[in-house]
């Protein structure tokens, strides 16, 4: 079919198959992230959900067998143009631990049994991942991971903490580096295992943030036993899946962003300045800002799209994760640093109907933490110096 062809049917099953609820800008709370234990806010987002994963657009470019769409990256360009057009919220979020990082990893690297176990899960929505990187003394400095895993036969025994695991608590299976050779260099004894958080010996114990919310846990692994065949690449080579892996989440965080699906800046800053003369927002100061920040944004959109254009086709050089991961932060950033001057102290209202208790004021606190998840900007900003300018180091 040609790609004409293809939006035309495209756009006729989406206005047939998504239901008006969830054609509505999307908030933080109402964001889908799917799971054993996830409970639908809403019968339209779990019928959406149910459609798409029928259909395999889920995950769009993925294999058929694994549950995807089997869509080329020019279809899967066209399906998003049209899901924004129409306000489709995405049924999944697409910055998922499950769907943006782990799945293409195990499609590049993993087993034929490794597929088939777990990447229809993920692109049914049934299986919820997170990311077991981080410990209280490896942040950036990943590579110091202490977390141990002993050969026991056809079963590796895991030991050890991670800190900063996002949703693991509610999470049905994490990907986590460990340490399976002490003795080698630091970057040389780590491996990559998937492990089922339903395993005996793993506890989890949510951290409280400054937004109010507890989206972070700690995670502690009491002698876990782990099948042999949940190494994701080979042993002691997990730092290259992980770097793999990172490519992805930076990708992911910025690339798959769909604006459609979310409210104008403007319009959400007029809510609380009002609209002046041509129903214009009425602070000029501000009106000046936010049309710097929609160009910039649009920018930013535009150089997404062209990374991944290059991507698909095997092109994209060093270092444009990092880049776009860096961009999208301070945009996100911005964006929330001007809505809440929109607001002003009446933004601050933690409780209450009219800030809907609080929600704007706690994205912005939330994005406090844009510039260090991910990996932090300093650490993008030596990134980019490095593999993307070729500087020296110091
Ligand atoms: C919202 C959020 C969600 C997260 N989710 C997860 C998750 O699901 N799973 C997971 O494993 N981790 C997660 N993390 C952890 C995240 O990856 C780490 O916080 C991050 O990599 C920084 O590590 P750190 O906190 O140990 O800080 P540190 O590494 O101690 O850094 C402290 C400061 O020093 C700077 N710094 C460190 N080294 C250098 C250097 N070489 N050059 C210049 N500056 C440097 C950093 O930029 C930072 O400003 C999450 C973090 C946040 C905020």
């Amino acid at each position: 079919m040609n790609l004409d062809d293809f939006r035309l049917e495209t756009r006729a099953w989406l206005e047939a198959h998504c239901p008006p609820e969830m054609r509505q800008p999307v908030v933080d709370d109402e964001r889908c992230w799917g799971g054993r234990k996830w409970v639908f806010h809403s019968e339209a987002q779990r019928v959406w959900l149910q459609r798409m994963a029928e259909r395999g657009w889920v995950a769009p470019t993925w294999p058929r067998e694994y549950g995807g769409g089997g869509l080329s990256h020019e279809e899967a360009k066209v399906l998003r143009e049209e899901m924004d057009a129409l306000h489709c919220r995405p049924p999944i979020e697409r910055v998922s631990q499950g769907l943006g990082l782990l799945g293409p990893t195990i499609l590049r690297l993993g087993t034929p049994g490794q597929k088939a176990e777990h990447l229809p899960g993920i692109a049914r929505g049934e299986i919820r991942w997170c990311q077991g990187y981080s410990e209280p003394n490896a942040g950036s400095d990943l590579a110091s991971i202490q977390t141990r895993a002993v050969d026991a036969g056809d079963h590796f025994v895991v030991n050890g903490q991670k800190i900063w695991t996002s949703h693991a608590d509610k999470s049905d299976w994490i990907f986590m580096l460990v340490r399976t050779d002490a003795h080698a260099p630091k970057h040389r004894g780590i491996s990559f295992l998937l492990v089922d958080m339903a395993t005996p010996g793993i506890q989890t114990r949510p951290i409280q943030l400054i937004s109010g919310k507890s989206a972070f846990c700690e995670t502690f692994f009491d002698d876990v036993m782990v099948p042999k065949e949940n190494l994701l690449g080979e042993l002691n080579q997990g730092w290259e899946v992980s770097r793999l892996l990172l490519a992805n989440e930076r990708g992911s965080i910025a690339a798959t962003r769909s604006l459609a699906a979310e409210r104008s800046l403007g319009l959400s800053a007029m809510d609380w300045v009002g609209a002046g003369e041509g129903g214009r927002l009425s602070d000029a100061g501000l009106r000046e800002d936010i049309a710097r920040y929609e160009v910039d944004m649009l920018a930013f959109t535009a150089a997404a799209e062209r990374a991944g254009d290059l991507g698909a086709a095997g092109q994209a050089g060093p270092g444009w994760p990092s880049i776009l991961k860096l961009s999208y932060a301070e945009l996100n950033q911005k964006r929330l640093e001007l809505l809440m001057a929109a607001g002003g102290t009446e933004l601050l209202e933690w409780e209450g109907e009219r800030t809907r208790d609080g929600e704007e004021c706690r994205a912005w606190l939330r994005s406090k933490a844009n510039t260090i998840e991910g990996g932090s900007t300093e650490i993008q900003l030596n990134i980019i110096a490095k593999r993307v300018l070729d500087l020296p180091g110091a």
